[in-house]
Parts: structure tokens; sequence; C-alpha cells
């Protein structure tokens, strides 16, 4: 029987890991899919304080967790695959082996949406990105693309505008899921360039570990083209990681988990921390800090449960 299990070793699992690690609960952290969530898929991380020279994504996951494990975390390679929250302790069914808890800390992050491009996949962390605020800073007067038709690549478009020379946007249709004021601030912004009815088909050059421009199609006339871009930003949605939890915990209808209050979910026992629950700020500080959040949470439910 574990006091507590944390699934998810990005920010917010490793953060939970360190508290409630260092309050002697022994915790148990399932690494899952991604292993150290989406920092592992960056490179300089130039946001994270305390880091005066900036620290590369994967270096400070593994600080983390080396800073978690000298308190006596266990991480265990695998995912969750089934979880029954009906009653405590909770059993979960981590690779084909079912272990108990008395809590449950949820940080299994959200996927980025990729296009799915062979190119694009070799690229992430070179010039291909799913987060403005994290790698816009690097394209200083650059060519930058942004790809969606929702509001997250409207923000981003318009965030970018503060360090590109141009941006273009891509969107496959010509009508837009972006609330119109967001839309209208893009269409205003006389850096942005909108590509409608256009889609990527490749992403140049995985070659040389760099972007370096992109091959487009119309979808109405089929004229291809290529362009030329430095950074290409793909926006077009995230996927929260909850699928063993729908129907006991609950979830918004995007999937995400509603918080109910602090970092508590709707099961007494079960909190939630990172991306899994925020779908507005998704920064590694932010997942940290509420994986912060649901240790104390935990920590605090076992104390009252006289664990
Ligand atoms: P979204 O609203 O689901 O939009 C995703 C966009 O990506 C759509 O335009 C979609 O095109 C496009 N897309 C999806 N798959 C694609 C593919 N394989 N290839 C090319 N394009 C693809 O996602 P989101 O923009 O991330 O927003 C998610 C939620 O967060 C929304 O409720 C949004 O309002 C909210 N949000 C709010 C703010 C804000 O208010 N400040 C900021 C960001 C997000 P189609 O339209 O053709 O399907």
């Amino acid at each position: 029987m574990h006091k507590v299990v944390i699934i998810g070793s990005g920010c917010a699992g490793n953060t939970a890991a360190i508290y409630t690690a260092r309050a002697g609960l022994e915790p148990i952290v399932v690494k899952g899919h991604e292993v150290g969530g989406q920092l592992s898929l960056t490179t300089e991380v130039e946001n994270f304080p305390g880091f005066p020279e900036g620290i590369n994504g994967p270096d400070l996951i593994e600080n983390m967790k080396k800073q978690a494990e000298r308190f006596g975390a266990l991480y265990r390679d695998g995912e969750l695959v089934e979880a029954d929250l009906s009653k405590r302790p909770f059993r979960l069914n981590l690779a084909g082996e079912w272990v108990e808890t008395r809590t449950l800390i949820v940080a299994s992050g959200a996927k980025a949406r990729w296009l799915d491009l062979p190119s694009e996949q070799k690229l992430i962390g070179h010039g291909v990105s799913s987060c403005a605020t994290c790698d816009g800073f690097f394209y200083r007067e650059k060519k930058i693309m942004v790809v969606g038709g929702g509001d997250s690549a409207m923000e981003e478009a318009n965030f970018l505008t503060r360090f590109g020379r141009e941006v273009a946007l891509v969107h496959r249709r010509d009508a837009f899921r972006a609330s119109k004021i967001m839309l209208e601030r893009a269409r205003n912004n006389p850096k942005i360039k909108f590509f409608n009815n256009t889609v990527v088909e490749d992403v140049y050059d995985a070659s040389q570990h760099l972007v370096t421009g992109v091959k487009l199609r119309n979808v109405l006339t089929n004229d291809i083209w290529e362009r030329n871009v430095d950074g290409f930003f793909v926006a077009i949605g995230h996927i929260p990681n909850t699928a063993p939890f729908a129907g006991q915990i609950d979830l918004d209808p995007d999937g995400y988990i509603v918080s109910h209050g602090g970092a508590r979910t709707s099961v007494t026992g079960v909190f939630h921390a990172g991306d899994v629950q925020d779908r507005t700020y998704r920064q590694a500080i932010t997942a940290s800090g509420a994986g912060c959040m649901a240790a104390i949470e935990a920590e605090r439910f076992l104390e009252a449960e006289g664990h």
C-alpha cells in the first residue's frame, strides 16, 4: 500500500515528488509515455527562475528527478493503464501490475497536437515549437510561421510579432474557430500575413537540424509553393492525458480535469497538478507550482486521515 502515487514525470509530477518525498511519504512516480513531459522536447529554457544563463529542458527535468530521488521518491517505468477510483484505497493498473494507494496526484499533462509530418517531428526543439511563450524569444527579427485557426494560433501569432520580422499564419480553411476579438486583433496586426485554405506539406530542413522553410499547398487550387521561415509554431490544440480517468473524475468537454478548488478533483484523495488541468498558462513554472500545491494537499489529507 502506497501513500502517494504520482502519475507523470514532467515539471508538475517531479515537483509533487520533491515535496511529498521530503514529507517522508515515499511517493511512487509513474514516468508515463512521454518521460519528462513537454520540457524533455525543448532545448533551451530561459524563463524558469533560478537559471540566469538558461538551462537545457531535459537537464532541468533530470535535476528535478534527482532532487526527488534524494529524498526517497521512487520512479518507475510504464504508464497507467486503468484506474479504479470508486473507493479508497485507489487501485491502479501500472503496465499490468495492480498497486494500491491512499492518495493519487494526476500530473499526466497534455500533449501538444502536431501535424505529424515526419520532418516536423524531427525538428521539434530545433525550430519547431508548440509554445510561443517558451521559444518566441529565439526568433528576434526572424521569419516565423504559425499553424492553426483557433484562439491559441491567434494569441501565439500576436505574441510572436513582438519578436519576429513577420509572422505568417497558415490555416487549412477560411473560416476560423478563433473568437471574433482574437481574430480581429490578429487581422489588424500589420506584421501578420494570413494564408487561408493552406496546408503545410513539409518542413525543411531536417538534414541541417534547423528550420529553413516549408512547403505549402493551397487546398482549393492545389498550388504548391515554398516559403522561407526560421521558426515554425504549431498551435492546433492540446490533448489532455486523462483517458484512464474518464467517467471517474470530473472532466470538461475537452477532457481537462475540472478543479474543485486548490488541487482537488471531484474525487476525495485525488489531486491534479499541471497541464492536465491548466489550459491557460501551461508553463514549466506554473506546472511546478501546481505540483507543490497538490503535494501539500495530499500531505494534509493523509495527516487528517491519520496516516
Ligand atoms: P481549437 O480551438 O481546437 O483550434 C484548433 C485549430 O487547429 C482549428 O482551427 C483547427 O482547424 C486547427 N487544426 C486542428 N488539427 C489540425 C491539423 N491536423 N492540421 C491543421 N490544422 C489543424 O484549439 P485552441 O486554439 O488551442 O483552443 C483551445 C481552447 O482554448 C478553445 O476553447 C479556445 O477558445 C481556448 N483558448 C482561449 C484563449 C484566450 O481566450 N486567450 C487562448 C488560447 C486558447 P479547423 O478549424 O479546420 O478544425
